[in-house]
């Protein structure tokens, strides 16, 4: 069992970065804690492998420490860091049963016989490999393989975090939900850390309590499923998380708020005040489109819209609407009727939220 730190951690593939952009990871400093079933979310190529292998020990950092419970291990080599992992695509040993794969490792560590017997048997229960212990792992199905590969990383008391790499990818869809609660139920029974990576958003809420965004070789968010959907740390969160994701906009700063194409939507005084010092030009707001108030006719605060489109998804409908130039996106509600050619929206205080270099500007009363 352990706690990861990673300490001012870096890596770039290139022997001489120059710039940032060189880099798979930025500079971060992050903490799995002990126990935790965590979620490592981001598109293909932000470093989510990268940052997994770094952890295993399959790849050496270029800058910084890994610490597992405050010790440094940078230095130990990946079959001495009791980390296992799981890869997307299913690492077995075609030759050998999938009982022989199941028990691989713990003969490795030259355990007993009736003891390896026992824990193996435990495993292929959980992920209903019993029926297969007898049969080769070549004439397995893909989904069948990477049981066992998951079954060869579960199977280990002696490790600190499990850490899997999209490792759903082959599995068929039906299957892929009764996995990830097994492994979910697997995290309960034994308390094992375990970082989960996944491009896929519901994959990763269902999963983990606490979600780790990645973008760009950074960890840009870190929280709750709720907290990423209410309080978007950065405006790729927004965009990411959600469905339709975060309405953001680019605005000006101007006289008791910001702007843009004429509309001007006023902010509190603290972020004006924020605005007026700040040198960027690179501001945003951002609005989910469950959180936009949409009405017939104007009301104090409103704007007015073209309605676009209106996309019927049976309990709820997603409006398109044309805001000054600007696309924006609303979540009409079954019970909430129908604006017809034009609505009238407005962005409630709480849900509005500002962006400054992609970042959120946070409010510090909230
Ligand atoms: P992810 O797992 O999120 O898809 P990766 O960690 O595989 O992302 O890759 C992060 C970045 O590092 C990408 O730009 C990728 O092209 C680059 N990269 C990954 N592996 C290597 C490698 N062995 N050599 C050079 N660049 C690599
Ligand atoms: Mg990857």
């Amino acid at each position: 069992m352990a706690e990861i730190h990673l300490k001012s951690l870096a890596h770039s593939y290139s022997a001489q970065p120059r710039s940032a952009a060189d880099y798979a990871i930025r500079e971060m400093d992050h903490i799995w804690h002990q126990g935790g079933a965590y979620a490592l979310l981001g598109p293909s190529g932000c470093g989510k492998s990268t940052l997994l292998n770094i952890i295993s020990g399959l790849l050496s950092p270029s800058e910084g420490e890994v610490l597992f419970d405050g010790q440094r291990v940078n230095e130990i080599p990946p079959e001495e860091r009791n980390i296992a992992q799981v890869f997307q695509f299913p690492v077995v040993y075609d030759s050998m049963t999938v009982y022989d794969n199941l028990a691989f490792p713990l003969r490795n560590m030259k355990l007993h016989e009736s003891k390896i017997r026992s824990k193996v048997l435990e495993i292929a229960e959980i992920l209903e490999l019993q029926p297969l212990l007898d049969k080769k792992a070549k004439n397995l199905t893909a989904d069948e393989k990477q049981k066992v590969s998951m079954g060869r990383g579960l199977v280990r008391d002696d490790v600190s975090a499990i850490l899997f790499d999209e490792p759903l990818t082959v599995i068929d869809p039906h299957l892929k939900w009764k996995l990830r609660r097994k492994l979910k139920q697997i995290h309960e029974q034994f308390n094992i850390t375990m970082v989960y990576v996944t491009h896929d958003q519901l994959e990763a809420a269902t999963f983990a309590d606490k979600i780790a965004v990645m973008y760009g070789g950074q960890i840009v968010q870190f929280g709750t499923p709720r907290e990423l959907f209410e309080a978007p740390n950065h405006t790729f969160v927004g965009y990411f998380i959600g469905s339709p994701g975060m309405n953001i906009l680019d605005v000006k700063s101007c006289q008791g708020g910001v702007e843009f194409n004429g509309v001007q939507v006023p902010l509190d005084a603290e972020l004006c005040q924020f605005l007026d010092e700040v040198p960027s030009n690179n501001i945003k707001i951002g609005i989910r489109p469950e959180f936009i108030h949409i009405s017939n006719e104007t009301i104090k605060g409103s704007y007015e819209c073209a309605v676009i489109h209106i996309e019927d998804l049976g309990t709820y409908k997603i409006l398109t609407l044309d805001l000054a130039g600007n696309l924006i996106k609303a979540r009409l509600d079954e019970d909430q009727q129908v604006p017809e050619g034009r609505a009238y929206v407005s962005f409630p205080k709480q849900w509005l939220k500002l962006y400054v270099d992609e970042f959120l500007v946070e409010e510090a009363a909230q």
